[in-house]
């Protein structure tokens, strides 16, 4: 086997792993292939020491023991100990909420064990609590050293993931360079393999947070293979002919708006008409702040090109959305009388049809998600192909949109601004629009930083509003330290009466989602208790409290999006970010950065800066999905350098196919962490 093979091969043929712990792998990194593993870096790490007599706070202690008794506590909130003789030293395994009947089976008296933990000096001697290794005596030389620790998934262990990543950088064949030499010593780049092996050996924290040549060196591949990407598809456009699309009034001109365009909206749609009357493919980005209006300028580009007998499609990250985005163009196109449908991952029973409809040009404007790209999915005439929430796919998802509609007209559309820096890596290939005003007579949102603690201040004042509140919360289900929309949903409803608090998260199904969301919609319930799938795009005009929960565990990009869920109306309208404490001095950061502005460019700017401090929940929260690896400080320069080495690379070779394939990861097919 070559080494492409193996790297691209998954990963259980080469680790003995079971087929469910794949599955959570496949889910943790994006990915089952060897190079998903290998591309997936440790977060943090733990040092462990075995020497009794001098470990630092901070350090994990591993040591061989041998138990001596066990002692039952003293009192209820106790914790039960067990002794144990490492050597010349008598020392104590602490566990509080322990299960005793567990504890004497996993330690028998005079059994002898490794096990490694968290240690401290007292009074009584050393204790351990909870030693997080347990294992036999032979292994403990495994457990000495620094350890990484890696992004997990719920029910994925540290131990697990590290042993599987490790095996494989063990059995990892050198990798043939990809980079030519001549670049590779111009800007002293380290070998790719010796780049992986050194980023899953970290010594210390800044080997973690901080570019070492190893990570830049992974930043700069991953950033060529997004140049050379942008390049296939700007070559590609250039070589395709869409055909010449003018507006005929056909549909346009029968079209009731509800209100008057605003003047960035009007250029933006010359600007397409622009595109459409050219023979080449448009290949545009509209970007525009949240609520700035930009499904309009969308509707109104799809209406042109159906109304010269082509189809269009709408592509939208998540499924909430796809169905919002359904309702609103269905009413728009009300007396237009075209065929508008909707697919989504979920509905399968209709798919036969929807297809045949497709195939057949009955549907004139296809909405939906992911579920649109599946192979089987065929148009007979497409002319335009719609990617809202642009940041939300990334460059190999454009691509593989644009191949797949056979290099048809595209508008993407984005509410998060692209800092400067990241511009040309990730839109290199698009001409780009700008929405800078938002409609007229919106007020500003206020926004306010409260803690936890005045929970019940805030209620009161909520129950005396008139206006209906988001309330967003980081999990769905019970978790340690996070608080979850169903607790949340049992305290509101204490406060409010039952039938003013609902929930909504992104395990229920799509037809009990719309349900909420268009009783929401309506008015019909007060709160609704959400997960952050109502994170992008959410249009509903009556709601104009947003409360986030856990605010300090959110990324700036993030909040801002969620933020921008209200203001949408006339009224004055609110964002309470509500933090829980401990918060860490960038967290503190960034809620201050959210009070004192609302400039999304600003913002995003400030997210890129902040970024990498780690504790900030889920992998994915800047947004912008195909980039990893080189988004975490200001990588002007390594742009720079990737665009070099792009001009002496030929497009079309095996090692560019190469390097678009590590970075090529599967999707998440809502596109959303819930
Ligand atoms: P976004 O740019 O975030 O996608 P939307 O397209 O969802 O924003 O628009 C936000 C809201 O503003 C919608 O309720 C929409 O109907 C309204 N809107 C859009 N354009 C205008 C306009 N020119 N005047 C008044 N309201 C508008
Ligand atoms: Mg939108």
């Amino acid at each position: 086997m070559n080494v492409r093979e193996f790297l691209f091969s998954p990963a259980i043929n080469f680790v003995k792993i079971s087929e469910h712990t794949d599955k959570l792998i496949k889910k943790c990194c994006s990915g089952n292939r060897v190079i998903d593993l290998l591309l997936h870096f440790p977060s943090s790490i733990v040092n462990r020491t075995a020497d009794i007599n001098n470990f630092q706070d901070k350090e994990k202690l591993t040591l061989v023991v041998k138990v001596l008794r066990h002692a039952a506590p003293a009192g209820r909130s106790a914790p039960y100990k067990i002794y144990v003789a490492a050597g010349e030293d008598e020392l104590q395994l602490v566990y509080f909420n322990y299960n005793a009947y567990y504890l004497r089976k996993t330690f028998p008296v005079d059994g002898v064990f490794c096990v490694s933990g968290d240690a401290r000096r007292t009074i009584g001697g050393i204790q351990i609590a909870h030693p997080d290794v347990v294992t036999q005596p032979s292994y403990a030389q495994y457990h000495v050293g620094t350890e990484a620790i890696y992004p997990l998934t719920t029910g994925l262990q540290n131990k697990t993931l590290s042993y599987v990543i490790s095996t494989l950088v063990k059995s990892m064949p050198t990798i043939p360079e990809h980079i030519p030499e001549d670049i590779l010593k111009k800007y002293s780049l380290m070998n790719f393999s010796d780049a992986i092996s050194a980023i899953h050996h970290p010594k210390n924290m800044s080997d973690i947070i901080t570019m070492t040549p190893a990570r830049k060196r992974i930043a700069i591949d991953e950033l060529l293979a997004n140049q050379i990407r942008l390049r296939q598809i700007r070559k590609a456009m250039e070589e395709h002919a869409s055909g010449i699309v003018t507006e005929n009034g056909r549909l346009t001109g029968k079209l009731k708006l509800p209100f008057k365009l605003t003047p960035d909206q009007i250029n933006c749609l010359a600007d397409i008409r622009h595109d459409l009357a050219s023979a080449k493919p448009m290949n545009r980005l509209i970007q525009g702040d949240v609520g700035s209006g930009k499904t309009i300028v969308a509707f109104v580009s799809m209406l042109i090109i159906i109304e010269n007998g082509f189809q269009a499609v709408l592509l939208a990250p998540t499924e909430i959305l796809a169905m919002q985005h359904y309702t609103t163009m269905k009413n728009l196109a009300n007396d237009l009388g075209i065929n508008i449908g909707i697919m989504l991952g979920s509905n399968r029973r209709i798919r036969a049809k929807q297809i045949e409809n497709l195939k057949n040009n009955t549907t004139q404007l296809l909405i939906g998600t992911h579920a649109v790209l599946e192979d089987n999915i065929e148009f007979s005439h497409l002319g335009l192909v719609v990617i809202d929430e642009q940041h939300r796919f990334g460059v190999m998802q454009r691509a593989r949109v644009i191949k797949k509609c056979h290099y048809t007209n595209v508008l993407a559309m984005s509410a998060t601004p692209i800092p400067r820096t990241l511009l040309l890596g990730c839109y290199g290939d698009l001409d780009v629009s700008t929405i800078k005003t938002k409609p007229a007579g919106r007020k500003p949102i206020e926004t306010s930083v409260i803690g936890v603690s005045k929970i019940k201040d805030l209620v009161t004042r909520l129950k005396e509003i008139d206006s209906q509140i988001y309330w967003v919360c980081p999990v769905i289900e019970e978790s340690e330290e996070l608080t979850d929309v169903t607790t949340r949903c049992e305290y509101l409803n204490g406060v409010f009466s039952a039938q003013e608090v609902k929930i909504l998260h992104g395990k229920m199904k799509p037809k009990e989602k719309d349900d909420i969301i268009n009783s929401f919609k309506r008015g019909e319930f007060k709160v609704l208790v959400s997960t952050t799938v109502i994170e992008v795009g959410v249009d509903i005009p009556n709601a104009n409290v947003m409360v986030i929960e856990h605010a300090e565990r959110f990324g700036l990009s993030q909040l801002h999006q969620l933020r921008g869920r209200v203001g949408r109306g006339t009224d004055s309208s609110y964002c309470i970010l509500l933090y829980h404490n401990p918060v860490s001095k960038v967290g503190r950061e960034r809620l201050n950065l959210m009070r004192e502005t609302t400039d999304g460019f600003l913002l995003s700017e400030e997210d890129l800066k902040l970024r990498g401090a780690g504790d900030i929940l889920g992998k994915e929260q800047s947004g912008f999905n195909s980039l990893r690896f080189s988004e975490f400080t200001d990588n002007s320069q390594l742009i720079e350098i990737a665009e070099e080495i792009t001009n002496t690379m030929d497009l079309h070779s095996e090692d560019t196919a190469f390097l678009c394939d590590m970075f090529n990861r599967i999707e998440n097919d809502t596109g959303v962490i819930v």
